[in-house]
């Protein structure tokens, strides 16, 4: 009687709230939340996460000790995925970033190479986060913490800028100046845990990195990356 009343109940739901694909807009089955297939195949999967020594991961070789990391898809201009990049970070669709999140979840639920304690978003600036609303990646997060059972730790890290003239500075200081510096403000909660550092791009990976060094230096923590997408060389 009571798995009749849940169907029922999730007819109804369907019936007003019908899943959407996040891709197209078209309806989806109900219970089959995300994309469409067409949508699916148009994202362009990397296929990274079971992978050891896969793109994401070449990225920070020499520069960052990582346990593992991937990115989800691939970005590729004029394509779907920078399409959902430009409405996640400009359109305030927040529910997209929590779907979006939810997909990488699937993904890296696939493989144990992901299991971490903790999933941290990396920070934006405060005055952007500020203006925008939200952060992109803490909305990553709360979809890949849905799925992955992972508690998130939307807080743990802080981002400031430097207000001093850039004249003066050499190119590495300048890049620090307008990147910012990160800062653990729960260094507690975050040390000797796995960590899952989340943004939604990796591009050079010289943000992720700085980001890294700073969660490395606390002792005996593990340090993983997951992006929602890959840009850059192939
Ligand atoms: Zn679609």
């Amino acid at each position: 009687m009571t798995s009749l009343i849940t169907s029922f109940t999730d007819t109804l739901l369907h019936l007003f709230f019908p899943c959407i694909c996040v891709g197209c807009g078209r309806e989806l089955p109900q219970g089959h939340p995300g994309l469409c297939s067409g949508c699916t195949i148009a994202l362009d999967e990397t296929g990274f996460s079971g992978v050891p020594g896969n793109l994401a991961e070449k990225k920070f070789w020499g520069r960052l000790a990582l346990f593992s990391a991937t990115a989800g898809y691939y970005f590729r201009s004029g394509g779907l995925v920078q399409d959902l990049m430009h409405r996640l970070k400009y359109r305030s669709d927040r529910d997209l970033g929590v779907q979006l999140g939810r997909m990488l979840g699937w993904e890296l639920e696939k493989c144990d190479r992901f299991r971490a304690d903790l999933l941290v978003p990396l920070p934006l600036f405060p005055e952007r986060e500020h203006k925008r609303g939200y952060n992109q990646a803490t909305l990553l997060c709360e979809g890949m913490a849905e799925v992955l059972g992972i508690p998130l730790a939307s807080r743990a890290l802080s981002r400031t800028t430097h207000t001093l003239t850039q004249t003066s500075m050499n190119r590495t200081e300048r890049w620090i100046n307008m990147e910012g510096h990160f800062r653990v403000e729960e260094p507690g909660r975050l040390q000797g845990k796995h960590i899952l550092l989340v943004d939604d791009v990796v591009t050079t990976g010289a943000t992720l990195e700085a980001c890294g060094q700073e969660i490395l230096r606390l002792p005996d923590t593990k340090l993983s990356i997951a992006t929602l997408c890959y840009a850059g060389r192939l």
